[in-house]
């Protein structure tokens, strides 16, 4: 099912917080408060005439899951609403998403731009893989407006890119690289995971296509894995996506589903606490003596600070800094944390801290990971929901170990 009806009469004029907890709410028969969970791959037909009609399209309804579930789909338009856009779709995780919003619509010979400071795994797949299907990719520093300009020169089909970047936190300038992509003729796919849709919308922006992990900050509590992918582009969402989907399977768990859908009823009220903690956190470790470098979008110390307030509402979960020593140094911090977890994961309940270069970024070679920063010395901390003081209590101790 598509998500085309979310901005029906009823609902539009729904202000974003009681679209997170009401929107897409469709009540079965017994006329449950919460959200029933379909945990069901296949659906009967009454006669072999109902099911010729599903199959050729005559009468739309839920034929299989791999295509769509009722608990799948309130998902993709309870975010849809929160996003602001015509149209989502639910993944199995947020790597299936980043992929398949990619590769529904390139092929041989189609090109694609991308900032180089993303996700590994991001990196991994415009870097690896696409080019296996012949499809160039060109990387840019994302903060860079002429390296953009100059990779756009050519006429490029999709520009990728991550603001804040994971884990650097560059901040890339939403609009101007969307007006550059237009001009080019490419489709420009934002991966929002580190602001979440609660403090940024790139859409507004000029931007194509959203994709999530909803791993992280969706879901928020560690639980179940998903993604999303979003756009109001409706060829794009049905000739292109929802083809690849449908025959390829990166389908999300109605479970899963129905988790991060419980997820986006307090997905703001979270991002504001981790949001308040964060800074609280940046401030700390920004005046720490065993801190050489902090980097934190909410500080005005970031290079990017006023475009990072521009395009966001605030600053974020993450912050990122550098051990003064270097990987020794950094390992003793990470060894004698008490409460904060080592964990690779972020945008969860519990506060976890990890070595981007030994872990996230370890497939990068040194080369690539210096030329957008990541040393030996840089943890990542994905602030929690914890009381700010016991996590302040914590870092402090570890890093004076
Ligand atoms: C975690 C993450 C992904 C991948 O999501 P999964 O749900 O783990 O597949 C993609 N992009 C960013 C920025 C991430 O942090």
């Amino acid at each position: 099912m598509s998500t085309d009806d979310t901005n029906d009469n009823t609902t539009s004029s729904w202000r974003n917080a009681t679209r997170a907890v009401r929107g897409g709410t469709e009540r079965s028969q017994f006329s449950e408060t919460s959200e029933a969970l379909f945990l069901n791959s296949g659906y009967t037909y009454g006669s072999a005439e109902e099911a010729e009609a599903a199959f050729d399209g005559s009468k739309p309804r839920y034929v299989y899951s791999r295509y769509a579930n009722p608990t799948v789909t309130m998902f993709e338009k309870r975010l849809a609403m929160i996003e602001g856009a015509d149209f989502a779709r639910g993944t199995a995780a947020g790597m299936a998403a980043v992929f398949c919003s990619m590769a529904c619509f390139l092929g041989v010979g189609s090109r694609v731009v991308a900032s180089r400071a993303i996700f590994g795994s991001c990196y991994y797949i415009i870097n690896d893989i696409l080019p296996k299907y012949g499809i160039e990719a060109v990387f840019v520093d994302g903060r860079d407006l002429d390296q953009w300009k100059q990779a756009l020169a050519t006429k490029t089909d999709a520009v990728f890119l991550e603001s804040p970047s994971n884990p650097t936190l560059e901040i890339i300038d939403l609009k101007a690289v969307c007006d550059l992509a237009h001009e080019s003729g490419a489709k420009v796919i934002v991966d929002n995971v580190f602001a979440s849709p609660s403090l940024q919308n790139p859409l507004s922006y000029g931007a194509d296509v959203v994709v999530y992990s909803t791993t992280k900050h969706i879901d928020g509590q560690g639980r179940c894995l998903g993604g999303a992918v979003l756009s109001n582009d409706k060829e794009y969402m049905e000739e292109q996506l929802g083809a690849y989907l449908k025959h390829t399977g990166p389908a999300l768990s109605p479970f899963n589903a129905w988790v991060m859908l419980k997820g986006l009823e307090t997905l703001s009220l979270r991002m504001d606490k981790h949001c308040e903690n964060a800074i609280k956190v940046a401030e700390f470790l920004e005046s720490h003596d065993r801190v050489a470098r902090i980097l934190y979008p909410g500080l005005p110390s970031h290079p990017q600070h006023e475009l990072a307030m521009q395009q966001m509402s605030a600053g974020g979960s993450v912050v990122t800094f550098d051990v003064k020593g270097g990987k020794a140094e950094a390992f003793s911090m990470l060894n004698n944390l008490k409460i904060i977890d080592i964990s690779n994961n972020l945008g969860d309940a519990k506060s976890l801290a990890t070595h981007p270069a030994t872990t996230t970024h370890q497939r990068m070679s040194p080369d690539e990971r210096a030329l957008v920063g990541i040393g030996d010395d840089m943890v990542r901390l994905s602030v929690g929901l914890e009381d700010v003081d016991d996590l302040i209590e914590d870092l402090d101790q570890a890093l004076n170990a």
